[in-house]
């Protein structure tokens, strides 16, 4: 008998591999934080600590591919607002008084608490005092691909483009070993970074061998100031400045005309799609359906919670799945299986993590998700893919493990203090709406 750190025995697992291996009773064993073996009846030949997954189906970790962890501390600020007036008259202001490490670091703590709840062991965040981000991934025991947000003008973060890009190479070469941290380069958007910001991001990118992570093509009104700007679409311009290449992991992409689609497809550029953010600020439906047959890798994001509003991962892939067929009129495009893929396998290849995470199988880090199926609005399950995403909730998650390690058991939340962030989010909702 070998010895393994934990095997969990009995469930229905769905592997997410690229054969679409299930086994309806099966086994994952975990030494050194990485899948060693995985298959029917394979824990037998273990010992080691044992988890009885019986009733409950395990999927590969979740990933959101675009948040602003720490924005849930402006949860529902300005709602109902278009992105313009959204951003320029409530969020940033806001940021700008109110953002510090303390905020971001007590901000992440509750998307922390809430993604794990829901699921999510790994997501991508775009904010500011990323070292803030990083401690609490840290203490959730989490994963996260993290980057400063750059813009030209004065942010919480830093007052010039040069001073945002010096920041960004620090926290990168802070954290560039990192098993849980994987920092990159985040130049907010073509319409707040001008081109020769853009190209100082991506020689930053490329000299630290990093993603490079920006919103591209939101809203019409980007693309229309895009145009005048520097007549051309938006996707095209950062073709033209020579930023778009396989390190882009671009957030939105609601509006790309079909030869964009064909230009993110040859420049290997990936895709975060966020269809409840769009929704709620009215920025239009992403056009993911023919991104998919283009070839083009899209992960799933649930963007800040202060424009979705939550970080209910399930949630999100349940809209993708029905938005597009609504809008297409279509009920074969994005499936269960693609929407489930979104989150996990194509999320993990959206962040150049495929070889990591993203999939149950031997060698890669278990992140692990259990899911318990002994619930009424998930019964009968003819179909587990369909019910995980049509049926399925964030909050059905019993079990959530990153790299071998218990996160959450019997859907409590080990590793971050529930009492303190529901202490601290109603002392920011104070300071806040008591000073504007
Ligand atoms: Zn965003």
């Amino acid at each position: 008998m070998e010895k393994a750190d934990l095997i969990i025995t009995n469930a229905h697992i769905l592997t997410m591999d690229k054969n679409l291996t299930e086994y309806e009773r099966g086994d994952i064993v975990v030494k050194d934080g990485k899948i060693v073996d995985i298959g029917e009846d394979v824990g037998k030949n273990y010992t080691g600590s044992v988890i009885d997954a019986s009733g409950k189906i395990a999927i590969p970790g979740l990933i959101n591919v675009h948040t602003h962890a720490a924005m849930t501390l402006l949860r529902g600020y300005g709602s109902d607002n278009p992105l313009k007036v959204w951003l320029e008259e409530y969020i940033w202001p806001v940021e700008n008084r109110f953002v510090s490490y303390e905020f971001v670091k007590d901000g992440t703590d509750l998307a922390c608490y809430e993604m794990l709840k829901n699921g999510v062991t790994c997501f991508v965040d775009m904010y500011f005092f990323e070292d803030a981000v990083a401690e609490s991934v840290k203490q959730a025991g989490m994963r996260a691909v993290l980057c400063t947000g750059i813009l030209d003008f004065p942010n919480p973060g830093a007052k010039t483009p040069e001073e945002g890009i010096e920041k960004t190479k620090d926290f990168i070469a802070k954290f560039k070993t990192d098993e849980h941290i994987y920092p990159c380069v985040g130049p907010h958007a073509p319409y707040t970074c001008s081109p020769k910001t853009l190209e100082m991001a991506m020689e930053v990118a490329e000299e630290f061998d990093t993603l490079f992570h920006i919103h591209l093509s939101e809203t019409e009104f980007e693309v229309h100031q895009i145009k005048e700007r520097y007549r051309n679409t938006p996707v095209k311009h950062l073709h033209n400045v020579g930023v778009l290449n396989d390190r882009v992991l671009a957030a939105h992409v609601v509006h790309p005309t079909d030869e964009e689609i064909e230009l993110i497809a040859e420049r290997g550029v990936k895709v975060a799609h966020c269809p409840e953010s769009n929704l709620k600020l009215a920025s239009g439906i992403a056009p993911v359906p023919k991104m998919l047959k283009a070839g083009i890798t899209v992960g799933i994001g649930t963007d800040g919670t202060a424009s979705n509003d939550d970080l209910d991962i399930i949630g999100e892939i349940s809209t993708a799945a029905k938005l597009h067929k609504g809008y297409w009129k279509d009920p074969t495009v994005v499936n269960a299986k693609e929407a489930l893929l979104m989150a996990t396998r194509e999320g993990a290849r959206a962040l150049r993590l495929e070889d990591k995470i993203g999939s149950l199988e031997k060698g890669k880090y278990a992140d692990i998700v259990l899911i318990d199926k002994r619930k009424p609005h998930l019964q009968p399950m003819f179909d587990p893919y369909t019910q995980i995403v049509y049926s399925g909730k964030g909050l059905d998650v019993n079990t959530v493990i990153v790299g071998g390690r218990l996160l959450v058991k019997n859907r409590e939340v080990l590793t971050v203090d529930r009492e303190y962030v529901l202490y601290k989010s109603s002392y920011w909702y104070k300071k806040i709406s008591e000073n504007t």
